[in-house]
């Protein structure tokens, strides 16, 4: 692959990074059906804790297409179910994975494979999210995409969310899966956060 005039030889990392909605789902099929057309043997992964649509065993995008996923729990799960003669590994929802991915990443694209992440790289207060900034930092290439505000029409940078209806606080758990709550795509200028339920004053100074 050549990125401008930088060739890459051997392996290395791309991460795909950006909020919900951020199109970050179709870019990683879009780069899976690629290789596949190059008759690549690929193999594609996903975090189980996201199945917002339809079945764990797809990586799901929001125009419907889909293609077979692994689900996995843990980067561990990623080390005992690769496929040897894999040469283009994929994981989707990279956030919800621990930091073991970081150097399952790094081994990979030592021994010659594409890796390609995909994740969300900031949770809901706008804070770095879960192995995110690291693979973002030993990745060969990064892109970041960004959604549209659904407030403003700017560039969404951000994932708002809503427990009823309404901003949630900044200690409500990172991860909540199922229940009242959404999330919206929003710039930084519409993202709200609400104070900690705790100690408000020294949160937000
Ligand atoms: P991600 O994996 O980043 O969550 P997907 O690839 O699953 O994103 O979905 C991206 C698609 O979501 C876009 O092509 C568009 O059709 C749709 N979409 C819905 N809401 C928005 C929004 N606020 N901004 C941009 N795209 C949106
Ligand atoms: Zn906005």
């Amino acid at each position: 692959m050549s990125v401008g005039s930088f060739q890459l030889n051997g392996g290395w990392i791309e991460v795909i990074a950006g909020v919900m909605f951020s199109g970050k789902s179709e870019e990683l099929m879009r780069r899976v059906r690629r290789s596949m057309i190059a008759r690549k043997r690929v193999q594609v992964f996903k975090s189980r804790l996201d199945d917002r649509y339809g079945g764990v065993m797809q990586v799901g995008s929001h125009d419907g297409r889909a293609i077979e996923a692994t689900p996995v729990d843990s980067s561990e799960q990623i080390r005992l179910r690769l496929d040897p003669q894999a040469q283009v590994i994929a994981i989707d929802e990279a956030q919800f994975l621990d930091a073991g991915i970081i150097a399952i990443a790094n081994d990979l694209a030592d021994r010659g494979r594409r890796v390609i992440v995909a994740g969300t790289d900031i949770d809901f207060r706008g804070e770095p999210f879960g192995p995110m900034p690291q693979l973002m930092c030993v990745a060969e290439i990064v892109d970041k995409l960004h959604a549209i505000c659904v407030m403003c029409g700017s560039p969404a940078t951000r994932n708002q969310r809503l427990i009823d209806g309404k901003p949630a606080a900044y200690d409500s758990p990172i991860v909540m899966v199922g229940g009242a709550e959404s999330y919206e795509a929003r710039c930084r200028n519409c993202h709200k956060v609400l104070p900690a339920s705790g100690d408000t004053q020294e949160r937000l100074l």
